[in-house]
């Protein structure tokens, strides 16, 4: 018998997503998540997911998962400070550090981890974080878990965040001060202002915070948002994940020595959370490998990207502020933009509508991911989708 207060929670609080509307329903996919995908029989050109090169089906990273799996079996058999770090987690980190131009690097098992893990293991019930108030959902729990001061800043307004920052010194209540931001802002598409981050946080003596989900491996020539700046050795922590550009699972920190060696004896989830899987960390050496080696996939990236923005553009749409590959097709009111993507989905095109409260009331737009891996031939068709509703809903001429 499930307890009588749970059932009750649980009946009243789904009932009410499902009358908003906001109740969400998983359909899995029937093949891998590339350029099109498949889901009950059907085929459909997909611009949701996060693997700007493609890399999750590169047959390099295919073998070399396979045969790492085979060499060092399918789990890591412990937690890292155990005997969970095979050869393989060292190697990686090596290339983390490379990839990233700082001393050294610390992998997880997810992005979400390293929030969970990174924040909290600096910050203390006397410090401060200065938080972008559009941060993602692992920021803003791992700044929970801190027991800091959180004070939040608007969008990427850099006034704002100087009058904070200057406020909170001032006060004299703190003794560490951290700003933390994302470095490309996922529902936007706009890069956070990094040089005058760098710059507040010199004046104000703040700990730098950069979670480059969705840098990595589209700007600064793979290496992301920090490098696209210069910034390398004036940011202290670049966070990033091996599950977006990179193809595979997981996450990591890099920079200064001593804050890795910090994280490997008092992060918790490196600490009391199994090492990641052998074929999963080989797969992520050789995607950091076939970053390094060529621009080749991150220039298709921006094509690709170039060419729906425009195409969007040409047919009336807006794309809001990006400056990324990331395509958001504002549509406006909740209900609408519902609509336009289930419209969509039955057009053979696969985008979600993002709206209230995910991003402020009369926003709501569909999200679109272009990839290396698509072909100008499926964004055609992709656009030929978006001009027919677009017109059936009369948002554009
Ligand atoms: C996606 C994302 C994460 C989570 O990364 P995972 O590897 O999927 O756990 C963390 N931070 C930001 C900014 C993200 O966009």
């Amino acid at each position: 018998m499930a307890s009588k207060s749970l059932e009750a929670f649980l009946e009243k609080n789904i009932a009410e997503l499902k009358a908003q509307g906001l109740y969400n329903t998983i359909e899995p996919l029937e093949s891998s998540n590339g350029p099109v995908i498949h889901i009950k029989g059907k085929e459909f050109v997909n611009l949701s997911s996060n693997n700007y090169l493609g890399l999750s089906t590169d047959a390099r990273l295919e073998n070399a998962a396979i045969q790492a799996t085979l060499k060092f079996g399918a789990g890591s058999g412990a937690v890292r400070t155990i005997n969970g770090t095979l050869s393989l987690h060292d190697e990686l980190e090596e290339k983390l550090a490379a990839f990233k131009h700082t001393e050294a690097a610390i992998s997880y098992q997810s992005g979400f981890n390293c929030n969970m893990a990174a924040i909290s293991a600096v910050m203390g019930d006397k410090d401060a974080i200065l938080s972008d108030e559009l941060n993602h959902a692992s920021i803003i729990d791992g700044c929970r878990l801190t027991k800091s001061a959180v004070i939040r800043y608007a969008h990427s307004d850099m006034d704002d965040l100087r009058r904070k920052a200057r406020e909170a010194r001032e006060s004299g209540k703190y003794e560490k001060m951290m700003v933390i931001t994302d470095g490309v802002f996922s529902m936007d598409g706009d890069i956070a202002k990094l040089p005058d981050i760098a710059e507040i946080a010199e004046t104000y003596d703040l700990i730098t915070y950069v979670d480059d989900a969705h840098g990595t491996g589209v700007l600064g020539g793979g290496a992301g948002t920090v490098k696209h700046f210069s910034l390398s050795d004036r940011i202290d922590f670049q966070i990033g994940t091996l599950s977006k550009a990179v193809g595979v699972v997981g996450g990591y920190v890099a920079g200064r020595q001593s804050l890795i060696d910090w994280l490997k004896v008092r992060s918790r989830p490196f600490l009391f959370s199994t090492a990641a899987t052998p074929g999963a960390v080989a797969a992520c050496i050789a995607a950091i490998e076939v970053i390094q080696s060529s621009q080749e996939l991150q220039d298709r990236l921006w094509e690709h990207a170039a060419y729906l923005q425009k195409g969007l553009k040409q047919l009336g749409f807006s794309v809001g502020r990006t400056e990324t590959p990331i395509t958001p097709c504002i549509i406006g009111d909740e209900e609408t933009t519902q609509k336009f993507s289930r419209r969509l989905y039955e057009e053979g095109v696969y985008a979600k509508a993002i709206v209230f409260p995910t991003v402020p009331k009369g926003t709501g737009r569909v999200r679109n991911m272009p990839t290396a891996a698509h072909t100008t031939e499926m964004l055609d068709r992709a656009l030929t989708a978006y001009e027919k509703v677009g017109r059936e809903l009369g948002l554009i001429g």
